[in-house]
This record gives C-alpha cells, structure tokens and sequence, in this order.
C-alpha cells in the first residue's frame, strides 16, 4: 500500500493539470488530499526538462497557454504568488506562406483584421462574435454539458462551432483567411471536413483575443510548481515517484479521483467495474497521435519574413489544402509528406529557457495513432521552407514518437495527445454519458477524457472534484 501519514478524505491518482486542479478544489473545501504521480517530476502534459543540452529548458509536452490563462478555476487561485508569470509575445501567431507576408493574429480583434485585408470583416464578424459573447460561453465551453446560463448566445456559438473547419472557412474570401483558420482547427486532431472541427478554431482563436496565447516564464513547469505549491499551503500532499498498480494498493480513503484516460483507468480499476461500464470504458476511442521535436538552437530561427518571430506560436503548413491534406492523412492511418507543423519558440520571449545567444524550438506534428514513421526529415524540411538556414542552427534534437509520448505519459494511448477521440460523439459524453462519476461510489475520473477536455486549464478537475465534494465527501 502506498503509505501516508494522515487519514485522508480523497485521493487523486496523477498530477496533470486537471488532477492537481481536483486537489486543490478538495483541499479548498477543507478536506484532506494526497496526489499519488507516478513520475519523478509532477505536472504530467504541463513539465519542462533539459531535454537536450545543459542549459536549455524545453516543454515536454504543453508550451502555449491560452486556457490556463484564461480557465475559470485557474483565475481564481494565486498563482503569481506561488511564482507562476505569463509572457505575452507581440503577436499570438503567425501563420506564414509560400509568397507575401505571414498572417498574424494579435491580441487586438482589430489589428487582426486589417492585417487580413479582404478578410477583416469576415473574422471581426466570425471570430469576433465569439469573443464579444465570451463571458456569457466560457462556462458551457469549459465545462459540461448542462442547461446554459445564456441558451441564445450558446445557440448561435454552436450552430457555427458544431460545423466542420471545411465549411466554416467558407466565411474567408481569401487563401489567407482560409488557411489561417485552417491551422488552428487542426489543433482539434480531427480531418477538418469532419464535424466538430470548426469549434477548435472559433475557441482557440477566440482566445488569443479574450487570453492571450501566451507562455509560463521559465516553462511551463512553472505552472505546475505553482499550483503544487499553493495546494501544499492549502495542506495537500504530492507524492511522486508513485505509480498507482491498483486501487488496492490505495490508503483507505472516502473519495479517489482518477486523472487517468480509460486504458490506464481500467489497468487500475478493471477489476472493481462492472462489466457493462468496463466495455464502454473499451469503446472509448483514441486518435491520431502526435509526433514530437524538441531542439536546441545556435540563434534564432531565420524566418523568411521577420514577422514570424513576434509570435510564440507558428504554423506551417501554408494553405488550407495542405493542412486539410496533413490532417486527412494522419486520421486515415497514412503518412503526409508535408506535415501539418505546430511550432512555439518560447525563448525568443523568456531568454531563462537557453544560454546567452542559443534558443529553443517545440514542435509537433499529427501521424497515425501508434505510428513508428520517424518524422524528423519531414518536420525539418517545412521548417526549412519557411526558415531558409534553420537546418544549420540545430545544436542537438530531442525526438518523441507516439509511443515514447505513451511511456512517459499512460494517459496518451497511441500518441494521443487529447486523451481520445474529440467528435460529436465523445465532445459531451466522455468518456462515458456519465463523464466524472463512475458506477463505483467513491470513484471519479478527472482527466481530459472528461468534459471540456484537451488543454491545460484544469477545468475537468474542477468538475470532477465538486461532484466528489457534493456527494462522496459531504460531511
Ligand atoms: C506534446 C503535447 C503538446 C501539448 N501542447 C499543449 C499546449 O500547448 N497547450 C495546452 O493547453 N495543452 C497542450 N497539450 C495538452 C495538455 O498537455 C493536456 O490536455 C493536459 O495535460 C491534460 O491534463 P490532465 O491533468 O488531464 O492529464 P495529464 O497531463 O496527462 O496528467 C496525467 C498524470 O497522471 C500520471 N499517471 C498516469 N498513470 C498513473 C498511475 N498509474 N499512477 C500515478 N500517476 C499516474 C501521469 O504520469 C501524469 O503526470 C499538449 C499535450 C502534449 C502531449
């Protein structure tokens, strides 16, 4: 049994951003949590580790944060106090092509707009209708389904959200337009045919305007020693090097959340469900993985256009056909020869991430689930096109496939960085229709396999820990 020294009210199994988002609700409320982390080093996707060279500090999986900065639980804690400082680069993205300037997203609506010429109408009326509604959505969009607050300003959300990329982008005029809207739908992992794709880019870059894209100074582990940290002055407990076997191995306690996606839950807990929620929790589907490139830099990178360095986030993929192409491919199990790239280049921002003069870039892109395909040429070489003289700045590389991103992590089954499937049928209803609660009494899932989902803003926590605290831990 893993020891612990006092009687506890709950325990949360992983410390994710969502698992340590549960602990810290629980220790809030006066009650007594301790965070089981299997790792060495907490934060699970919100870490950074000198994966390179000595000096170099580098996001082992998370690097931009529009939802932690903008997540409703996260505003309310202290973070600041508890060291956590976000950057906010000039510019949100960029989004450069073939030939002319990159397109920039800003955090001014306005900026934005007249930088797309034809196009500023159309997303100052697409993007900017969801930020100007913003505070009446952020509670349904982060959270689970439930009757809303503002059922009208929902509606109209969701009539464009729950259409596919494809024909949302329909709005733009201009292949600028199109394919910038493009590369931030394919964070959803999704063919952007397929609905809900379009919902990711009306999120994300309504984000950039309510949030910021921003970065943790000194990386994103920053995050996660603040949130640790304050749960520790709230009395919680984090005890890593902790890999939970089974539920058996637990001490007695009156609730235990699992910040666990379904393969790894039922590895912990198979044995205790019955057989009926077991095979659900077998249906739930994983998707396309991720492919992972993390270097150490002699400079910065080269961009053709200069513009390209204001942003900490740039995507590379140039037009809408190409992404879609990218996207299409890794969701049919094949392989794109021109990659969809999602690269952040936080030094350039938080000269704490490498030595004087030397940089750091983050980069992925989406391959077949479980893919063995080293990806590495393919990713250099669209950096290249974009970056003439990139290939002569690295210094060292750090690679992680699909499946070295499943053993440092269990909950990315196949490489799946947003722990399942993210369609209309497991949008609302993760992993089960009965999203945190499981049939055991005192057993809760608290990961992003649970509504709202993928991303660090440690909202399925928060969930999951007040349905534990409404009926588990009641006193
Ligand atoms: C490469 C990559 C890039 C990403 N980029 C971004 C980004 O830029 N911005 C963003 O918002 N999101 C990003 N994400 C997604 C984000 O990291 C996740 O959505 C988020 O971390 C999910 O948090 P979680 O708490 O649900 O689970 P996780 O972060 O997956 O944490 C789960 C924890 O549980 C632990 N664990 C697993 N099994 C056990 C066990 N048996 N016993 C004890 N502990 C266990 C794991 O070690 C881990 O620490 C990225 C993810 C990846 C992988």
């Amino acid at each position: 049994m893993l020891g612990t020294v006092r009687a506890l009210d709950a325990v949360v199994v992983g410390s994710g951003p969502n698992g340590l988002a549960a602990a810290i609700v629980i220790a809030r409320a006066g009650r007594r949590v301790v965070v089981f982390e299997a790792e060495p080093v907490p934060g699970g996707g919100a870490r950074s580790a000198a994966l390179t060279l000595p000096g170099f500090v580098h996001d082992v999986c998370s690097a931009v944060h529009p939802f932690a900065r903008g997540s409703p639980f996260f505003r309310t804690l202290p973070l600041d106090r508890f060291g956590l400082e976000w950057i906010e680069p000039p510019a949100m993205l960029a989004h450069p092509f073939d030939a002319g300037p990159a397109a920039l997203i800003h955090r001014s609506i306005e900026r934005t707009a007249a930088g797309l010429g034809r196009d500023a109408r159309a997303y100052e009326r697409l993007i900017g209708s969801v930020v100007g509604a913003w505070p009446r959505l952020e509670a349904a969009v982060l959270g689970p389904l439930r009757w809303p607050a503002h059922p009208l300003a929902l509606a109209r959300f969701g009539i464009r959200a729950l259409a596919s990329a494809e024909s949302a982008a329909r709005a733009f005029a201009t292949e600028r337009g199109r394919a910038l809207f493009a590369g931030i739908a394919a964070h959803g992992m999704l063919p952007l045919d397929k609905r809900p794709s379009a919902a990711f880019a009306l999120v994300l870059a309504a984000m950039a305007h309510v949030a910021g894209w921003v970065i943790a100074r000194g990386g994103t582990q920053q995050l996660t020693t603040a949130l640790v940290e304050y749960l520790r002055s709230l009395g919680g407990e984090v005890v890593t090097s902790a890999r939970v076997g089974s539920l058996d191995e637990l001490p007695p306690t009156r609730a235990v959340l699992c910040d666990l996606s379904p393969k790894p839950l039922l590895a912990l807990a198979g044995a205790r469900l019955p057989a009926w929620y077991r095979r659900k929790l077998e249906s739930y589907r994983y998707g396309m993985g991720a492919f992972k490139i993390d270097w150490a830099l002699g400079g910065p990178i080269p961009w053709r256009d200069p513009d390209c360095a204001l942003a900490a986030t740039v995507h590379l993929g140039g037009t809408f056909r190409e992404i879609a192409r990218s996207e299409r491919a890794a969701w049919e199990g094949a392989i794109a020869e021109e990659p969809f790239v999602l690269l952040a280049q936080p030094s350039l921002f938080d000269p704490s991430r490498a030595p004087d003069g030397r940089h750091t870039a983050w980069a992925y892109c989406h391959v077949p689930h479980g893919s063995t395909a080293d990806m590495v040429p393919r990713v250099e070489h669209q950096i290249e096109r974009f970056a003439p003289g990139f290939g002569a700045r690295i210094l060292a590389r750090s690679v992680m496939t699909p499946a070295d991103l499943e053993r440092h992590n269990a909950n990315l089954v196949g490489g799946d960085i947003a722990a399942g499937v993210v369609d209309l049928r497991q949008l609302f209803t993760r992993p089960t229709w009965r999203t945190y609660a499981t049939p055991l009494e005192h057993l809760y899932i608290c990961s992003a396999s649970t509504p709202p989902g993928v991303g660090v803003h440690g909202m399925c926590g928060y969930f999951a820990a007040r349905l534990a605290l409404a009926r588990s831990l009641r006193d």
